[in-house]
């Protein structure tokens, strides 16, 4: 069997199990298997593809056909273009948060070296990326959970980011102020959950998901305690889910922020609330 026709038959056996993006997961599992980049694909398609190596391609098609994550059989993920390790103790970065990235990074024109913390930091994509791209920042990522934090340490020090992790609930262990609080804490409502993916629904942690029971409960907390740890005219920006915009403004707005907006995703969703510390 050849390399093309092994990638093929893994691409057909995906979409036949109801897999999305069944055409890139068989490309980026073949890619994974025999360690290839795009081009050497290109130039080596159409040789032998070695026994042992068609066997370890299947088996993992056949694992992503169990619908566990992609990310999950190749360990990693792209966040920001850096490169993140992923395990099932972390969420699997999504594409939608690079927006919420963003946002902070408009901040440079108003601080200098600002002190940044991530709360719920799960795989450090976040605070990692923004130490890449902002390098005056002093980086604080924390959460609750330890396992996480020990992927969230190492994507640290695979990018060269300095940025200090702390275990910590909430804000429990969380010391000092901070210019820029930036979170994706869980929020999704847990009746909601059930209706979720089988990759999102039994693959990332319950833990990184749970918003509890209208979704909000991290959102109010972090609020209500990040006003202790949030110098004032400093910035509060967090990741939402589609329909709470309203509601994650209203909290804001009745705790006293100030100049309150909302971002839109790429696909046109609330996605991104921030605010400002009066
Ligand atoms: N955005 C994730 C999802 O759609 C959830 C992330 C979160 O709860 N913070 O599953």
């Amino acid at each position: 069997m050849r390399y093309e026709d092994a990638r093929i038959e893994g691409v057909r056996r995906l979409e036949q199990a109801g897999i999305e993006e069944a055409e890139n997961n068989g490309k980026e599992l073949l890619f994974y298997c025999c360690d290839f980049t795009a081009t050497a694909y290109l130039l080596h398609k159409m040789e032998e593809m070695p026994e042992e190596k068609v066997g370890e391609y299947f088996a993992l098609i056949e694992k992503r056909q169990e619908h566990i994550p992609l990310q999950h059989l190749t360990g990693e993920c792209y966040f920001m273009g850096y490169p993140m390790k992923v395990t099932p103790d972390v969420l699997v970065p999504r594409f939608d948060t690079e927006i919420l990235v963003e946002e902070v990074l408009k901040l440079k024109a108003q601080f200098q070296a600002p002190r940044v913390l991530d709360m719920c930091t799960g795989s450090g994509c976040i605070i990692v990326s923004l130490k890449k791209l902002w390098r005056e920042i002093e980086a604080t990522g924390s959460d609750v959970s330890e396992k996480a934090l020990l992927v969230a340490k190492e994507n640290g020090l695979r990018n060269g980011a300095e940025v200090c992790f702390v275990h910590s609930d909430l804000f429990e262990n969380i010391s000092g102020k901070f210019d820029v609080i930036v979170s994706n804490p869980p929020y999704i409502r847990t009746d909601v959950i059930e209706g979720l993916a089988k990759e999102v629904k039994e693959h990332d942690p319950m833990l990184a998901l749970d918003g509890k029971e209208d979704g909000l409960f991290f959102y109010r907390r972090i609020i209500a305690q990040g006003q202790n740890h949030l110098e004032c005219g400093g910035y509060l920006c967090f990741e939402i889910g589609h329909d709470q915009a309203k509601d994650v403004s209203r909290l804001l707005a009745d705790a006293g922020y100030e100049g309150i907006y909302v971002k839109k995703d790429l696909v046109g969703l609330d996605r991104v609330v921030v605010a400002r510390k009066g």
